[in-house]
């Protein structure tokens, strides 16, 4: 059997009134993705749980079959798998910003977006001031885009601390929003320590010349230890690969021991190359028992409001992605196929939202008694709703199969 998933990220939305009261899926031109339908199973899938928002983290977790609430790590640690740091479950890892404090108030959470390069200068001066090398401190600086890095701590407990993200408090005094409660002193000593290195430091100066905003801190925030998550080959009894130009589903990837497969020409926009990742998907359909395929675009336009693009961006998915896709499927003797976005991103608010997303299941076994195309509409007409989100995949690798 063979499995492809394609995730047009946050491709459902609510209807929009220039669109007629439409929604971009149903104003999108997507022949294939309604052909699918029609023989298929649709229906809705609540991917993200009660008490949780609707983050890609958690809503893709959740497609893929993990219980966000057994599995999700935090955000620290799905970073750090991004980054392929391999941990200890006894390890602790942080966000370490840089961000700019002036007369104790945030006035920047990104240091002015600091520059890739001038982030790692300044890092590697905090990592030799707050761990000096040959000294067992166990502490570690780990440098990521801009001013978002990771600090992983080999000793210490972190249960009781408390911390506050930095773009929480924008302009706001950081009196009583600094690492507090038991076992925060060491994280204090480590932020004093950053702060006198980082002050007239030779980067800052320069920033300081040109008017931008100097990275006066590290600030911590955000700790946790991974958690025990067994492979989806271990569940699933599947191997799998992945195709996606976001870090945090590189991550999710990396912790459930698939492959993620390099696309030239791929990113979070519609400028993606969507032939590319439709032709990489199918290439890797060869070697791996299931793939899947992740496009931010619709996500993307989404939060920009522009539901033009984010009608294009699903007509291209479905001319580039799907069409394809189905294409090297049936060159197999069984398989089937999801599309579903992990959740809704609506145009109007530019925001996730957390409502059921609709789903669609189409392959050499199952079909539908009712024809309906690929809509949120007709999702929530069906007779198929899964509430616990994280169900859906064991429904999807094994109906029709037993
Ligand atoms: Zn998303």
């Amino acid at each position: 059997m063979k499995y492809a998933i394609i995730i047009p990220d946050g491709a459902a939305d609510a209807p929009i009134a220039e669109l007629g009261d439409k929604t971009p899926l149903e104003a999108a031109r997507k022949p294939n993705i309604d052909a699918a339908a029609l023989n298929g199973r649709i229906g809705t899938v609540r991917t993200t749980p009660p008490g949780y928002s609707a983050g890609s983290d958690v809503c893709t977790l959740c497609l893929l079959g993990y219980d966000p609430a057994q599995y999700h790590p935090g955000r620290a640690p799905l970073e750090a798998a991004a980054m392929g740091l391999k941990l200890k479950p006894s390890d602790w890892v942080m966000r370490c910003n840089f961000v700019t404090i002036i007369d104790g108030k945030m006035v920047d959470h990104s240091a002015g977006h600091i520059k890739d390069n001038e982030g790692r200068t300044l890092l590697q001066a905090v990592a030799e001031a707050v761990a000096p090398a040959g000294t067992a401190s166990g502490i570690k600086f780990h440098p990521g885009v801009s001013y978002r890095n990771l600090m992983t701590l080999s000793a210490g407990d972190l249960t009781k601390v408390k911390t506050t993200p930095p773009h929480d408090i924008p302009d706001q005094p950081i009196k009583g929003h600094l690492p507090r409660g038991a076992g925060s002193e060491q994280l204090l000593d480590i932020m004093n320590k950053a702060r006198v290195v980082l002050k007239d430091h030779e980067v800052n100066l320069v920033r300081k010349q040109f008017g931008e905003n100097q990275a006066t801190d590290i600030w911590l925030w955000g700790q946790g230890r991974t958690k025990h998550m067994p492979s989806f080959k271990e569940r699933f009894g599947v191997s799998g690969a992945m195709i996606t130009a976001v870090d945090l589903l590189r991550g999710i990837a990396n912790l459930l021991g698939w492959n993620n497969i390099e696309v030239p020409g791929i990113t979070s926009y519609h400028d993606t190359d969507y032939a590319a990742q439709g032709k990489y998907t199918c290439d890797a359909l060869d070697r791996f028992d299931l793939v899947c395929c992740h496009v931010e675009a619709p996500d993307e336009a989404s939060h920009q409001a522009d539901f033009a693009t984010k009608i294009a961006s699903i007509e291209a998915i479905d001319e580039h992605v799907v069409g394809p896709v189905i294409k090297k499927l049936q060159t197999f003797d069984q398989w089937r196929l999801l599309i579903m976005p992990d959740h809704a991103t609506q145009c109007a608010t530019r925001k996730h939202h957390e409502a059921p997303v609709p789903f669609l299941i189409t392959g050499s076994h199952g079909k539908s008694s009712i024809a309906r195309t690929y809509t949120e509409q007709a999702a929530l007409e069906s007779d198929l709703h899964i509430e616990a989100g994280y169900e859906l995949m064991s429904y999807f690798l094994t109906m029709g199969k037993s």
